[in-house]
């Protein structure tokens, strides 16, 4: 299958490489007709912004910003945005295309989106980053809604972000909080979506470890970053028995083979230090997932288990808390090696379930506790993970994704999307 930067004369890079020879190969052992396949592949939209920034000092700058619509077969196209140095057109595509496959799988009743401007916000000022939100929002905003995308926070911008974005669209003509989730609470926002990935990431964990035999009480787990998936996942871990015995973020990897105390490091982040000069523990150096453990967690970014990562864990169990962050080759590794991977559609998905359920709040104009809210992305992830843990396919990762290309094609078909040549002569 081509893709727009294929047919751009350059071959795509990264994700977006991963994730069509994933796509070619998963939809060709499924044997869809050439027409499905094509329709599944294509994105709807893909928009790229010019966003010029006045910084504080007065010195100015053109920065880019894209949204890519990968689908909306099944409802309104839905993903985060991410503001981070070095975003691009074919990683925004790769992470809204892997959002299709994730909100179908979890039969939500969304397609995939993603989106994010190329900036470094740590380096920015609140009105910077203010000014930079309002341009971005403004210059999508003709092509977003609660309808049709609805935005969310990713990596580098948060609740705040989205406070920003649900006022300036309003200002703009749109008064809906639905057009974002991940809000403040006092603004529509949900009361269990701060913690919703994280905690999800460790009810698959513990779910997953326990289908391959094991009890989660006392299991060893190394974790990879700190940040809004890690931290949670790293706390509700801990919570449910499991002993933490590395955790890293960009500053470094610390490590205590007795057990690592995620509060007392999230407080000693909080108060403004280095997570790698936490004083009760050891620093680690190369990858925390290389550490001796039962279980690791990738929850940083896309492409932290290479291959020399891989060749060195000692994990039984891979659990995807990033999206993508398991090259292809690596994970061929681990396959051979007996090592069990579960993926980020799976894995991470209680984010994008409870980003569902605010919106269905948002849209009632009701507010859920967030024990009730809890409960439902949790059920909702057991019923996701019953359906991938028993169908017979060589891993997770292929079951998942072959669960979903299934769903946004039958989608299609239903809505006259995908018409067989002869019906659409007739
Ligand atoms: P975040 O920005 O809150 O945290 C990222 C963390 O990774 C930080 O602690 C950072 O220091 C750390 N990090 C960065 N580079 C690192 C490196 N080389 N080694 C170790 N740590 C490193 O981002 P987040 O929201 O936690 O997202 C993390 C991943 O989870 C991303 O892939 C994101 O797309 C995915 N995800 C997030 C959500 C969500 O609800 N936030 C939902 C689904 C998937």
């Amino acid at each position: 299958m081509t893709s727009n930067s294929e047919s751009a004369g350059t071959a795509p890079q990264g994700l977006l490489a991963w994730e069509h020879a994933r796509f070619d190969r998963i939809t060709s052992d499924l044997e869809l007709p050439e027409a499905t396949v094509c329709a599944l592949h294509c994105a709807t939209r893909s928009v790229t912004v010019e966003l010029p920034l006045t910084y504080d000092d007065g010195s100015t700058a053109v920065l880019h910003g894209y949204r890519v619509q990968h689908s909306n077969a099944l409802g309104p196209a839905k993903g985060g945005t991410r503001y981070r140095p070095g975003v691009n057109l074919d990683d925004t595509a790769a992470l809204a295309r892997l959002m299709t496959w994730k909100t179908a799988l979890h039969r939500l009743p969304f397609g995939g989106a993603k989106g994010g401007i190329d900036c470094d916000p740590a380096t920015l000022s609140a009105r910077e980053r203010h000014e930079l939100t309002r341009r971005y929002l403004l210059a999508i905003l003709p092509v977003i809604g609660s309808q049709v995308d609805v935005l969310a926070p990713d990596v580098g911008t948060d609740a705040q972000v989205m406070a920003w974005m649900v006022r300036i669209a309003a200002e703009a003509g749109v008064p809906d909080p639905a057009i974002v989730t991940g809000k403040p609470v006092l603004l529509g926002g949900s009361r269990f979506r701060a913690a919703s990935t994280g905690v999800g990431v460790a009810h698959v964990v513990q779910r997953a470890w326990e289908h391959l035999g094991h009890r989660l009480d006392g299991a060893c787990i190394a974790l990879e970053g700190f940040g809004a998936v890690g931290r949670h996942a790293a706390l509700e871990l801990v919570e449910r028995g499991a002993r933490v015995v590395g955790l890293s973020d960009i500053s470094g990897a610390i490590a205590d083979p007795d057990g690592l105390d995620p509060q007392a490091v999230q407080d000693w982040v909080a108060s403004g230090h280095d997570l790698a000069s936490y004083p009760d523990a050891d620093r680690f150096e190369g990858s925390v997932l290389t550490l001796e453990c039962d279980i690791a967690i990738p929850a940083a970014l896309e492409g932290t288990i290479t291959d020399e990562v891989a060749d060195n864990m000692h994990a039984q169990l891979v659990v995807e808390g990033a999206n993508g962050p398991t090259v292809p080759t690596a994970e061929a590794r681990l396959h051979d090696r007996g090592v069990a991977v579960v993926p980020d559609l799976v894995a991470n998905g209680g984010g994008v379930i409870s980003s569902y359920f605010e919106w269905v709040q948002n849209h009632q104009r009701r507010a859920w506790t967030e024990k009730d809210e809890r409960r439902r992305v949790l059920d909702r992830l057991d019923q996701t993970w019953e359906r991938v843990a028993a169908a017979p396919f060589p891993t997770w990762r292929d079951i998942a994704l072959s669960i979903a290309f299934r769903r946004v094609a039958r989608a299609m078909e239903l809505s006259g999307e995908l018409t067989s040549p002869q019906t659409a002569e007739e």
